[in-house]
């Protein structure tokens, strides 16, 4: 899985804050983590955003036990949950890990099926089911996406995610040491400590929406911020819909165009814009390669491009089963072909277009099909509107509702004002019926925004 390791080569590898390794030091210390949990058959981590969390995941995998990362922020309720569910035989936290220490990497043959990961999803639609990822899956993904980015050794990436989902831990961590490149993880994301790193060496940043939103207005405001973001070989977000909004806004800021890709727990990376395609605001690019995608109506026919559909998927990117739920892992595939429960149509050069999710994103509103994303984007381009959710309600006459949940920008735009702009920039049928004016959106660890909190 790391060839650098092996190869254990002086070249920088970690640097979280004042801790740092280069490649020989990481596979001393990935051995001694190895040596340490021989024997073990699951270990959990205890994943804070540290280099000690980086080193005993690496040390993991070379032994090949698979890994639970835990929320180092997870309740008491979450975390009995996923404990029961996926019983490690070893806990490891950040004081079990000491990262001057040196063994010789395991010579081992693993399995491509081995799993390498349980990961447990984000528990935006309901309480989180742990993903068993196999080895293979996270090999062929990681290198479809150097294809895709033409990620290399050179690069050095901005990280501020968190370390218990694939996005901050596969992509952030496994990727970069995968390619033989460096990671500055910069602990709780700023836009000052991203600019730092991007204005030094670093080349690209992996990011959540959230996090583009606050970098698109620190750079508005600050012209040498601004500058430096622009030096950035590519900025990628992902976990939830990137506003075409915020792209533009960081286009015009910075001259950067942020590539976006779509990916899952059960699936890592599904799509992504390429670093040499069109940069399209809305959109998540084509599969990568290895991944045969497809979009389909309720009964599993396929759909023509430009209709509104789920996204069905297979490939070597694609998860074993949900840990302990056959039940789930059986419903989640049809013919061959995981079921995302997103929904989607795509451009006619390929190009996918997330709506969102197919229980709450997909609004059925007087014959209509109609998807929450769209109206979200437009809703943002109102200046009175600061954040927005769009969700459907039961409705006696049109079957749902369409409902428009808005933080303000400043003080509350006129509710009317903002039904008209829907209905006058898209069509009528799809402006809301509602308007519901909140403080703050409710937001997962990921920022994504939790519809069932609205009701949903
Ligand atoms: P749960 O499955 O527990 O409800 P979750 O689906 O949020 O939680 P993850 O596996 O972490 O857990 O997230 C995957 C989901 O994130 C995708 O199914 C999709 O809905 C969303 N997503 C990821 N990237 C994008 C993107 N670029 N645009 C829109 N949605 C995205
Ligand atoms: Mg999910």
């Amino acid at each position: 899985m790391f060839g650098e390791l092996t190869r254990a080569a002086d070249r920088p590898a970690l640097r979280f804050n004042d801790a740092e390794l280069t490649y020989r030091q990481l596979a001393g210390a990935a051995g001694a983590v190895a040596a340490q949990i021989q024997g073990k058959s699951r270990v959990a981590v205890w994943a804070t955003p540290t280099i000690q969390t980086a080193v005993a995941v690496v040390g993991a995998l070379v032994a090949g036990i698979p890994v639970v990362p835990i929320n180092p922020k997870i309740g008491s309720r979450e975390l009995e949950h996923i404990l029961t569910d996926s019983k490690p035989d070893l806990n490891l936290g950040e004081e079990d890990i000491d990262i001057t220490a040196s063994a010789p990497l395991p010579e081992l043959d693993i399995a491509d099926a081995q799993p390498a990961f349980i990961v447990y999803t984000s528990g935006t639609t309901g309480p989180p089911k742990g993903v068993v990822l196999p080895r293979r899956a996270i090999v062929s993904n990681l290198d479809a996406l150097a294809t895709a980015w033409q990620w290399t050794s050179d690069d050095v990436l901005v990280h501020g995610l968190p370390l218990f989902h694939v996005h901050g831990l596969i992509l952030g961590i496994v990727g970069p040491l995968r390619r033989g490149g460096s990671v500055r993880h910069i602990g709780k994301f700023s836009s000052e400590a991203v600019a730092r790193e991007l204005a030094g060496d670093a080349t690209m940043m992996f990011g959540v929406p959230t996090m583009y939103h606050r970098l698109a207005a620190d750079a508005e405001a600050d012209p040498a911020l601004a500058k430096a973001v622009g030096q950035a070989r590519l900025l990628v977000s992902g976990s939830a819909a990137l506003p075409a909004s915020d792209h533009e806004r960081i286009f015009k800021a910075t001259g950067q165009r942020i590539v976006e890709r779509y990916g899952m727990s059960e699936t890592l990376m599904n799509c992504s814009v390429r670093a040499d395609g069109e940069r399209r605001p809305g959109t998540v690019g084509p599969p990568v390669d290895g991944v045969d995608l497809r979009i389909v109506d309720e009964q599993g026919n396929q759909l023509p491009d430009g209709e509104i559909g789920e996204i069905e998927v297979r490939g070597p990117n694609l998860f074993l089963e949900y840990l302990n739920r056959p039940d789930a892992t059986a419903e989640a595939f049809r013919d061959g072909w995981f079921r995302t429960g997103d929904v989607a149509t795509v451009d006619p050069d390929g190009y996918v277009r997330i709506v969102g999710r197919r229980a709450t994103d997909l609004i059925k509103s007087g014959g209509y099909k109609i998807g929450a994303g769209e109206i979200e984007n437009v809703l943002l381009e109102h200046p009175g509107v600061a954040e927005v959710a769009v969700t459907g309600e039961p409705d006696d006459d049109l079957g749902e509702r369409i409902v428009a949940w808005i933080v303000p920008a400043g003080e509350r735009p006129n509710e009317q004002e903002l039904i008209d702009h829907v209905a006058k920039l898209l069509t009528p049928h799809k402006r809301p019926r509602v308007v519901r004016f909140l403080d703050a959106l409710p937001r997962n660890d990921m920022g994504k925004v939790t519809k069932r909190a609205l009701g949903q």
